[in-house]
């Protein structure tokens, strides 16, 4: 669970490591000129946004239009295909599909929760992505678990065994458990099947009783996993202080496809003039959860994908490197398509001049983390200062985990997550179900993509960012 979770988690640690160098960021002078585009680039593709008026209304089209998109899903491939025509009918060449395989797709039933003591009132649940459908009703008492250790879990066996239980804590590798993922791992799943619970409820992390999703083809889970708000948390919890067991009733209708399936990333060009092999790639992706229509998860990201290559195209910039456009699938279970798509690209790795995602929700794009790597810190920095007249972006010295652009860092290649404004991301929309276009502000999309335009045709016009020989680890 933790392993999916972080996948996403937009590094809170990221946005704190900002702010603790805001102070300290362009301490060195910038010679803003030398990769500075000519000032009538930068106007005709910042006039080319406004006059466009395209972002909103692709996001209404793909978010409202089309809905969630789950990895798997047919809403995914329709927005897919609909991404595709956009794209060519934005002077995108070679635009197409790369398949992968993606493992069995999962499709939401039904689900219901009810106490059948107390108060008797209904629960708010659903069931967690990727998880088994039950046969009818389970029924049993609520027994909270909270170990912080495997040692915990394995002595807490007898009480758990055959409940419906409210994970407070779940244990993660120590240090020491850390060099051995796959023994813990090991372990972890013989106490888990073992326990043999009835069902697992989670506790959401969003405020006020709204819902999140995860899950991923990779787990395993044997038992039913549903994820419930706080509030209806406390409740239970509250009657346990008191004496009173909560009695659920529990219905899990989403189930497994029967076979495995291919998922696809789409991708679009545009044509360098003077290095076509070497690429810039503006990678973000296109699947959400399904709770809502994932338009902070990663609609935004996606529509400024496609309007930075719009805008660039229509404006008939020069552009010595080629602009690549790679909308992922399978983000939110695991990086599945960016690895695939570092896997199948791996020979053109050494030619890509850089990879930028944007996947931290609605919020103004405020910096980019250097990835703790001193040579990109001075050309970001360098190139960030094209931005000046938008917003003065700060480059910081951190290294950003939870998208994309961790499969091209693992290989070398400069990659970078933008740090965004956090705005009601972590406490409300991030995989719940209000992530819908209310929690967009249409001001701030036009903001972002005129940055990441202007970072953009930087990158595809400056010297080569060098390439780390031996990366760390993510
Ligand atoms: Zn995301």
């Amino acid at each position: 669970m933790s392993f999916i979770r972080r996948q996403c988690a937009k590094s809170l640690l990221v946005l704190c490591a900002a702010s603790a160098y805001f102070t300290t960021v362009f301490a060195q002078e910038l010679d803003a000129q030398r990769l500075a585009p000519k000032a009538d680039a930068h106007r005709l593709l910042i006039n080319e946004v406004d006059r466009g008026q395209t972002l909103l209304r692709n996001l209404e089209e793909m978010c409202d239009g089309i809905g969630p998109r789950l990895t798997g899903s047919i809403e995914l491939r329709r927005a897919q295909q609909w991404a595709m025509a956009k794209l060519s009918a934005y002077g995108a060449i070679d635009v197409h599909e790369e398949a992968y395989d993606m493992g069995k797709p999962w499709v939401r039933g039904q689900s219901s929760a009810r106490l059948l003591n107390a108060n008797q009132q209904a629960i708010n649940m659903v069931q967690r992505a990727w998880t088994t459908s039950s046969t009818g009703k389970v029924r049993g008492d609520v027994e909270i678990l909270k170990a912080q250790s495997l040692d915990e879990l394995r002595a807490a066996i007898p009480r758990i065994k055959g409940k419906i239980v409210l994970a407070l804590a779940l244990p993660s590798p120590n240090a020491e458990q850390k060099k051995n993922l796959a023994l813990f791992s090991q372990e972890y799943n013989a106490i888990i099947s073992e326990a043999n619970m009835a069902a697992v409820l989670f506790i959401s992390e969003r405020e006020g009783s709204i819902l999140d999703m995860n899950g991923s083809p990779k787990a395993r889970l044997k038992h039913n996993v549903g994820i419930i708000g706080k509030e209806h948390a406390n409740l239970l919890q509250r009657l346990i202080a008191r004496g009173i067991k909560p009695k659920l009733e529990l219905q899990f209708g989403g189930k497994f496809s029967p076979q495995p399936a291919l998922a696809y990333n789409v991708l679009a060009d545009i044509r360098g003039s003077e290095l076509p092999d070497e690429m810039l790639i503006i990678g973000v992706h296109q699947d959400s959860w399904d709770l809502a229509t994932g338009a902070t998860d990663n609609g935004v990201g996606v529509v400024l994908a496609m309007e930075v290559l719009r805008g660039i195209q229509a404006s008939k910039l020069p552009i010595k490197r080629s602009l690549r456009v790679v909308l992922f699938s399978g983000e939110e279970q695991g990086l599945m398509g960016s690895k695939a798509y570092v896997e199948r690209h791996l020979a053109e790795m050494p030619k890509v001049q850089a990879m930028l995602t944007v996947d931290a929700g609605a919020g103004r794009i405020i910096g980019f983390p250097d990835m703790q790597v001193d040579a990109w810190y001075s050309a970001l920095s360098e190139i960030a200062a094209n931005t000046n007249g938008l917003h003065q972006l700060d480059i910081v010295y951190a290294h950003s985990k939870g998208s994309d652009h961790e499969s091209f860092y693992e290989r070398g290649v400069p990659a970078f997550s933008a740090i965004q404004e956090p705005l009601d991301y972590m406490s409300h929309t991030w995989h719940s179900e209000v992530d819908t276009i209310d929690h967009v502000k249409p001001e701030y999309l036009v903001h972002n993509a005129k940055v990441l335009g202007l970072l953009s045709l930087s990158l595809l016009n400056a010297p080569k960012l060098p390439h780390q020989a031996n990366p760390k680890s993510p």
